[in-house]
Parts: structure tokens; C-alpha cells; sequence
């Protein structure tokens, strides 16, 4: 989707519409900026109804012991997937919710067992060691970093490649999506992309419901 269209567009959407393109939005900057490409997969698998990104996202119970989520047509509840492509490879991994994501992070006993907090594992071994953690973490909160601050962790280590052009990146995002989402997926200080956004004179993004 071309991102000037998305704001118009956006007065009149669902909060269930409004959550789907957040995330595709966010998902289309992830892709930019660290060339990963992520697709969230949600087809029932009694009704074989393929749901949006929005539906899988409204249908999860805010619960962290609970993966599924719900379709919409026939009520039947599965967990859905994630697809994970990279310019070599293609993964389908579970696929968890905000908040799944964010216990996990924190690292409470009933999800992880293991003897090093998870903050301390580099990315490599993050991704290597829990691929449904760290891909969902980098779907829902653009980057590690911005995932661990969520649940009040410093998390030390820096994904990007500081030598990438990143700001070009971020250029079509501005005014479409929060300050604070492009900050968090391009791992900078939101007063960075405040200026740059003032700068061009774009108005800030407005969530309208
Ligand atoms: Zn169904």
C-alpha cells in the first residue's frame, strides 16, 4: 500500500483495521530497514477462512499462556503463524501476541527455563535459541531493544548496521505511523525522527476513533 494513502484512509477504519495496518505499516518499514521480510498467517483451519492482520492480532485473549487466536467467521481457535523470509531462506514459526511477547522478554520462569536471563544473549543467539520470541518481538516492536525497554530492560546490543542508510529508510513513514513506532524500529533517540519529520513539515501521525 502506497503510505501518503494510509492517513486519509485512516479516519474511518475499525480499531481491528487500525491495529492490521499499524502492523503492516510497521512490517513494510521492518522489510526496509533490515531487509527481513514478515508475514503473519491466519487461516482457520476448520472454515479455511484467511484472516487479516488486524482479525489475528483483535483475535488473540491478552492472555501469555494462551497462543491462539480466534476466526472470525466460525469461532474456532488456533494458533497462528509467522512467516520470517530473509533474502536466502524462508521460515514458518509461531507467531505470538503483544503481550506474549513482552512476558517472555521479561523472562518469568513459567516460560523460559534457562539459567542466563534473556536480555544478555546476543541477537544471534536470541534468534538462534527462540526464533517465535525474538521474530514476534521484532514484528510487534520493530527492534530487541524497543521490546526489552517495554518491560524495563536495557537491552545492550545494537542490530542495526550503524553504516546503513537508514534515514532515507524511514522518509516514507513519517506522519503515517507514530514517531515513537519509527524510533523504536530504526533503534534511535524519537527525538531524531520528531526533527526530521518537523523538518519536512509533515504533520504527526493522529490515531482517529
Ligand atoms: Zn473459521
Amino acid at each position: 500500500m502506497h503510505m501518503g494513502m494510509s492517513m486519509r484512509l485512516e479516519q474511518r477504519l475499525s480499531l481491528k483495521q487500525r491495529l492490521g495496518l499499524l502492523l503492516t505499516l510497521r512490517l513494510h518499514l521492518i522489510d526496509a530497514l533490515r531487509d527481513e521480510k514478515y508475514e503473519p498467517m491466519g487461516r482457520c483451519p476448520k472454515c479455511e477462512f484467511t484472516l487479516t492482520n488486524g482479525m489475528i492480532l483483535h483475535g488473540f485473549n491478552q492472555d501469555p499462556g494462551d497462543y491462539t487466536t480466534g476466526c472470525p467467521k466460525c469461532g474456532v481457535r488456533f494458533a497462528p503463524k509467522l512467516i520470517y523470509r530473509t533474502p536466502a531462506s524462508q521460515t514458518e514459526i509461531p507467531f505470538y501476541c503483544p503481550m506474549q511477547v513482552l512476558a517472555q522478554l521479561s523472562n518469568r520462569p513459567t516460560f523460559i527455563e534457562t539459567h542466563q536471563p534473556i536480555a544478555t544473549l546476543p541477537p544471534v543467539e536470541l534468534k538462534k535459541q527462540y526464533p517465535a520470541i525474538y521474530h514476534s518481538a521484532i514484528t510487534h516492536y520493530g527492534s530487541l531493544k524497543a521490546a526489552f525497554a517495554k518491560v524495563g530492560l536495557v537491552y545492550a546490543f545494537v542490530e542495526r548496521d550503524p553504516k546503513k542508510d537508514w534515514k532515507e529508510k524511514i522518509i516514507p513513514a513519517l506522519g503515517n505511523m507514530p514517531d515513537t513506532v519509527i524510533a523504536d524500529c530504526a533503534e534511535v533517540s524519537v527525538c531524531i525522527i520528531r526533527r526530521m519529520r518537523r523538518e519536512r513539515r509533515i504533520d504527526r501521525y493522529r490515531a482517529i476513533g
